[in-house]
């Protein structure tokens, strides 16, 4: 691997030039970031949306005309043309996949709503799969509404999963009696008795699925979606009696295809290697039964390298989206060739690949939390009243001034930290004594861990301390919000300046969230060893400094939570466009959560809020505390902020 990234070894001077070559490697954005991401001559990091190096937008442009457009950070930007692109990549994956092995059927793509269930990203992901006749694949009775309204193409497809209620089943047989292509995917038993009721009262022949449980099981967080303990999917003899009832009930005819989803983020090919044949022995052996079976749906699972290392880790993937589209392709043609029987159409159900790369949130850093503050320590004469131990503390620093060597210092320290600690506890000590101490010791001992810095061989103890001092990095965002798997299950995700590229980094430092919340931190970052606990990052002028986290696009966006109550952010959706300034102009803009929103979300009745504040406020004029000009005040200013932005505005 090339990457070198944040090694912590790498220290650099302050203000010294990086190229962009060293810059990609740095934060390793070609290892993650598919041809979509690069850095340009003056240090921005620019978008490629469609992959294509004539075609660069850069990320501060953007950021400065969203701030011309009023809109303050975080904000989400979605390069849209980047979701078209996916889109293909995708379709073209399993077309050359089909063309390479003669393979004789299709492939239809379909989006999984929950992933992002956004409006402008579902339009934009149908708009760009309707050649293919691609479609959406839904998990709820409120995801159907909105598919059966969105999905304009009637050779669009919509494909069923999720827990099934009566009304749930009637609406997907109302979807197919206009038009729609739905595919009703039977992932209970129950499901099968409910479907022949309805058929039979609508008067409908209903195109229905049975999803498997698969035996073969895949491993990461997701992994309980296959297996013999799997929420979803019917077992041998469910499908089995899941066939004969509906052959009973005159619908047999109606068994269209077989599915399955081991689970999301599947990190090892093996799995859908395994997963895949598998299945196909069920199409196979279905058929053979008499089952008129036409599609096999492979789900989703296709993985995003989101720390770049092509590996099996959690974050990552060891195969391309080729190689996956080849595995499935290649496994079904197989197991169908040996079982003699037809290949079927090929569906999948990529989220999360679809989806991660296109959009970015970038935040603001503001402050940075020196663990060390710097002030000059006192002199020794100064301390002439001061007990032994503090100048016993005193006198190790200037040993290691004259030259003494780091480790022994630091060890020399910790003890005589550790021995006024007691005599403090014992009352021996005062606060002003332990203060001394304190200071002498963290000043000594970020020197001792710059010493190191450069040094390939530190000690494990140095290497520690580093990290510990490590400066933290506040950031205008919440993670519970906008990053909630960071927090939820350790993802990584890319977070990299987008602007001063040009310029070596010369901090190390973790990033803290405006959440009240003590678990509102990154502390883990992409490396090519997994995750390491320090991001190189600039020291926070005058000017403001930006960060972007990449990746974000599945799943982040739908999940956060009200966390302290912050509520969606800002958001701009990007098109290119060669002849617009900055080769891009913003199509869309929506405004993120405002105070009054979230609360009413909460149950909070604004009328009665400020009602109660109000009665507060006329109860400090009556008592005299605040006169009546300086009442209107302070309730104009209670309402201006119900209706603002609920994260820092400078405003
Ligand atoms: C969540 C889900 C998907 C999407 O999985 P990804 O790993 O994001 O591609 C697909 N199909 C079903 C049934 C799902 O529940």
């Amino acid at each position: 691997m090339s990457q070198k990234v944040i090694s912590l070894t790498a220290r650099q001077q302050a203000g010294q030039p990086m190229t962009p070559v060293e810059a990609i490697d740095l934060y390793g954005i070609r290892d993650w970031g598919l041809g979509y991401f690069s850095v340009n001559e003056t240090g921005a990091l620019t978008c490629r949306p469609e992959a294509d190096p004539q075609d660069e937008i850069s990320l501060v442009d953007v950021v400065e005309r969203a701030q011309r457009l009023g809109l303050n950070f975080p904000l989400q930007v979605r390069f849209q043309n980047l979701l078209h692109h996916r889109v293909e990549a995708i379709q073209s994956a399993f077309a050359q996949a089909i063309q390479k092995t003669a393979y004789q059927n299709s492939y239809r793509g379909v989006f999984p709503a929950k992933v992002n269930q956004l409006k402008e990203v579902i339009e934009e992901i149908l708009i760009a799969g309707q050649p293919y006749g691609s479609g959406l694949e839904v998990g709820s009775k409120a995801e159907l509404v909105a598919a059966l309204a969105l999905n304009e193409s009637s050779a669009s497809l919509i494909i069923c999963n999720g827990y099934k209620d009566d009304e749930y089943i009637r609406l997907a047989l109302l979807g197919q009696q206009v038009g729609h292509h739905v595919k009703i995917v039977i992932e209970k038993v129950d499901e099968v008795e409910r479907i022949i009721r309805l058929a039979e009262a609508l008067q409908i022949k209903p195109v229905l699925g049975i999803r498997v449980r698969l035996a073969s099981k895949a491993s990461g967080p997701w992994a309980n979606s296959s297996g013999d303990l799997a929420k979803f999917g019917l077992s041998v003899s469910e499908v089995l009696h899941a066939w004969q009832r509906l052959s009973e009930a005159d619908l047999g005819t109606c068994l269209n295809m077989i599915h399955f989803h081991i689970g999301s983020q599947i990190s090892d090919i093996q799995f859908f290697q395994r997963a895949a044949r598998e299945a196909a022995r069920y199409y196979a052996q279905l058929i053979k039964l008499g089952a008129p079976l036409e599609c096999l749906d492979v789900g989703g699972g296709l993985a995003v390298d989101y720390d770049g290392c092509a590996s099996t880790h959690a974050s990552s993937m060891n195969y391309s989206l080729d190689e996956y589209a080849m595995t499935i392709v290649q496994n079904i043609q197989q197991v169908c060739n040996q079982e003699q029987v037809n290949h079927p159409m090929i569906i999948s159900e990529s989220g999360r690949a679809t989806v991660a790369h296109h959009s970015v949130l970038v935040v603001e850093a503001f402050a940075n939390v020196e663990k060390v503050r710097s002030f000059t320590l006192p002199q020794l004469q100064q301390l002439d009243d001061e007990p032994q131990v503090v100048h016993d503390t005193f006198s190790l620093r200037q040993q290691w001034l004259d030259g003494a060597e780091g480790i022994v210092v630091y060890h020399a320290l910790l003890e005589i930290r550790e021995a006024s600690q007691q005599l403090f506890e014992l009352g021996q000590l005062s606060l002003t004594s332990k203060a001394h101490i304190e200071d002498c010791f963290w000043h000594t001992v970020a020197e001792i861990a710059a010493k190191y810095h450069q040094d390939e061989d530190r000690p494990a103890e140095i290497k520690q301390l580093i990290e510990q001092l490590s400066a933290q990095y506040v950031c205008n965002f919440s993670i519970f919000q906008s990053l909630l798997d960071n927090w939820a299950i350790d993802q990584l995700f890319p977070i990299i300046p987008i602007h001063r590229l040009n310029e070596q980094p010369n901090h190390e430092a973790t990033l803290v969230d405006i959440t009240c919340d003590s678990e509102g931190k990154i502390e883990s970052f992409i490396s090519d060893r997994g995750g390491v606990g320090a991001l190189p990052l600039h020291e926070i002028g005058e000017a403001p400094y930006y960060l972007g986290v990449f990746l974000t696009g599945a799943y982040q966006d739908i999940m956060g939570d009200h966390h302290n109550l912050f509520g969606r952010v800002n958001e701009v959706h990007v098109y290119k466009d060669a002849s617009s300034p900055g080769g891009f102009y913003i199509e869309e803009v929506m405004h993120g959560s405002t105070i009054d929103e979230v609360l009413k979300d909460t149950q909070y009745d604004i009328k009665d809020l400020v009602r109660r504040f109000k009665f507060r406020v006329d109860q400090a004029v009556q008592e005299g505390q605040l006169g009546a000009n300086q009442a209107y005040d302070v309730m104009s200013r209670y309402r201006k902020a119900l209706a603002g932005y609920t994260y820092l505005t400078d405003s």
